[in-house]
């Protein structure tokens, strides 16, 4: 996807700070955090959202679970975290590229929407 923004951070097109990379994703500091810690996961191939995940093999959509994980271990999440993947634009879902928000460091409230 040539002109999708996560495509070209993941080109390196447009700068990010990486936390954590593999073959399948690539995780970045959120640029507006909404948390101490707010990372953004997300596969390196072009995928819509949640919606789209018919078009994305399995060893992706795995990847990223695998690689939210990694990224809460590798932050030290120890009190806990939460993983949210806002989808159209109900959500308020902006980025068109599949990604998952690791959000942790302090506690949150129990409201989710
Ligand atoms: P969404 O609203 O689609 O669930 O989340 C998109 C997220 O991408 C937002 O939290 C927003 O702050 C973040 N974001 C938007 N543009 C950039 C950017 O250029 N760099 C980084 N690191 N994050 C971005
Ligand atoms: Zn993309």
């Amino acid at each position: 996807m040539e002109n999708c923004l996560f495509c070209r951070i993941v080109r390196g097109e447009i700068p990010s700070t990486k936390v954590y990379e593999n073959d399948q994703v690539y995780a970045f500091r959120d640029i507006n955090p909404q948390a101490p810690v707010h990372v953004l996961v997300i596969p390196k191939k072009h995928i819509s959202s949640i919606d789209g995940i018919d078009e994305a093999s399995d060893t992706d959509l795995a990847a990223c679970l695998r690689a939210v994980r990694h990224v809460a271990a590798q932050e030290k999440l120890t009190g806990g975290y939460r993983v949210i993947s806002n989808c159209g634009p109900d959500a308020c879902q902006t980025v068109p590229h599949l990604h998952f928000h690791v959000l942790g460091g302090a506690q949150m409230t129990e409201k989710m929407a």
